[in-house]
């Protein structure tokens, strides 16, 4: 079977994409290495749907609402559907873009005039002294544990670091009884002086977003939840696991005893196929991450590779949304595809709506700005986990001339684990960064080959089958 478009991913930002191109007549396929749509926000939403737990009511009306959006694209006869599929390989030919995937034990290759890339953010790699002891884990992986397997952490977890994740799942937790031992919260209290002009031109277009964050930490503080502001170093402690946490806050250590802490500095794109793909990039400075250069339509400088969601750029799910929509109707005019007067009149609205709310991601960035200390981790602390290389590792290697993260990489093998330089990349940049006294736009990235995903020999060999 042939398709018009291949989109890859399935969260808000793929599920709209794929639901305005089938709507308007293209023949489309999504790609997920999950089991289930939904993508980080709506994870395993239809799966506790059917078993009717209670799991839905801990995680919130936001989440149940993902539900509809899920129904209405598998309602689409147009959308082919493959999950539990990986995408180990992208590449730009001249007319057309060929993308290796993975299911089970089988490879397979396939190709398309155009490919949308929906495949979403990340945690914001955060390293620190002790972050490798078992008993550390980032609140998204905490809260994708507790979609997906509904497994929730005791009482006395501590929560660290800053982002709106951090009150969302402190609220969720307290939905499912459990009672967080400590926040440890990087971001101030209130909103300083110079935020009040961002914070006054969003105020009342984004009210709902805005009072939806007072009321996350009101609750907080209602539940007796002690939530420190303002804390600014972080150590994990620990002899074979994690016993408990120091923190500086006002200049001064305090300790806090816990068998369970969980970090976040908040998302970045995740951007391993469009540098795969030879893509243009941008550094944003404030946001510290890399996104993809699009134009205006939401294309890549690749043709035929488009972008959408957080992957472009850290926006959020009802972005994700809108930009789904605009993509969907700029695909479909250069398919020939003629889109109704409903979805034309929706263009603008969109447009306008997406202004509001980068606006409003905008005092977001400001106020939960990337947290220092772990752009400067101490020396003995491990950069890489996957090939185990520590901060001093890659300061040494600077110091004495190493040209950037690539050079980097061939003299450390930091970045050359299983997960491909997803969970250093950015730690590597800014380290060098920091020696060379260069930005980190001068110092670059990795460079991201095939395979994207681990695949093994078997998987590979099965290509001669297909
Ligand atoms: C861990 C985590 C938890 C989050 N939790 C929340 C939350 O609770 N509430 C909230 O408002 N926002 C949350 N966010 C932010 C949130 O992800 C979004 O704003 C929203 O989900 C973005 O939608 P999207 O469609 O761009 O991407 P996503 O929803 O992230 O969907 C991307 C999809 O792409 C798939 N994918 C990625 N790479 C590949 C590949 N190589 N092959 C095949 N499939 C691939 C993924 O499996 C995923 O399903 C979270 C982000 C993260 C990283």
């Amino acid at each position: 079977m042939t398709h018009d478009v291949l989109v890859i991913g399935a969260g808000p930002g793929g599920l709209s994409v794929a639901s305005g191109l089938a709507r308007a007549g293209a023949c489309v396929q999504v790609i997920d290495e999950q089991p289930y749509a939904g993508g980080q926000i709506f994870r395993a939403s239809e799966k506790s749907a059917r078993a009717g737990n209670e799991i839905r009511g801990w995680l919130g009306e936001e989440y149940s609402g993902g539900l509809d959006l899920i129904r209405s694209a598998k309602r689409q006869e147009r959308i082919d559907w493959q999950f539990a599929t990986s995408v180990w390989d992208i590449r730009c030919e001249d007319d057309h873009i060929e993308l290796g995937l993975v299911h089970g034990e089988t490879a397979s290759i396939t190709q398309a005039r155009h490919v949308v890339l929906a495949s979403g953010a990340m945690e914001r790699p955060a390293p620190f002294k002790g972050w490798t002891l078992p008993g550390v884990m980032g609140i998204g992986a905490a809260q994708t544990l507790f979609k997906d397997a509904g497994l929730v952490p005791e009482n006395g977890v501590v929560l660290a670091g800053s982002g709106p994740l951090l009150y969302l799942f402190a609220n969720q937790l307290l939905s499912a009884g459990v009672r967080p031992g400590a926040i440890l919260d990087f971001a101030a209290k209130w909103v300083s002086a110079q935020h009040l002009v961002p914070l006054t031109r969003v105020a009342w277009h984004s009210r709902t977003a805005l009072l939806k964050g007072l009321k996350w930490r009101s609750r907080i503080a209602r539940a007796g939840i002690p939530h420190l502001f303002g804390v600014d170093e972080l150590e994990a402690v620990g002899k074979d696991e994690v016993q408990g946490v120091h923190y500086r806050k006002g200049g001064q250590s305090h300790q806090f005893e816990t068998s369970l802490l969980l970090v976040h500095d908040g998302v970045i794109p995740n951007t391993h196929m469009t540098v795969a793909a030879g893509c243009d990039h941008n550094w944003l400075a404030q946001q510290q991450y890399w996104q993809p250069g699009l134009n205006d339509k939401g294309q890549t400088s690749q043709q035929g590779l488009w972008v959408v969601g957080d992957c472009a750029g850290i926006m959020g799910a009802e972005a994700a949304e809108i930009q789904g929509r605009i993509v969907a109707r700029n695909i479909a005019g250069k398919l020939g595809l003629a889109i109704g007067k409903a979805e034309a009149t929706q263009a603008q609205k969109d447009l306008a709506e997406l202004k509001k709310l980068a606006a409003l991601r905008q005092f977001i960035d400001l106020q939960y700005p990337p947290a220092k200390t772990f752009a400067t981790p101490a020396d003995d602390t491990v950069i890489c986990r996957c090939e185990a290389v520590t901060a001093g590792e890659i300061r040494e290697i600077a110091q004495l001339g190493c040209q950037g993260p690539n050079q980097a990489r061939a003299f450390t093998r930091a970045g050359m684990g299983p997960c491909m330089g997803r969970g250093c990349g950015l730690s590597v940049s800014r380290l060098m960064a920091e020696v060379s006294g260069n930005d980190i736009e001068q110092v670059g990235h990795y460079s991201t080959r095939t395979p994207l995903k681990p695949v093994t020999l078997s998987q590979l060999a099965s290509l001669n089958d297909t």
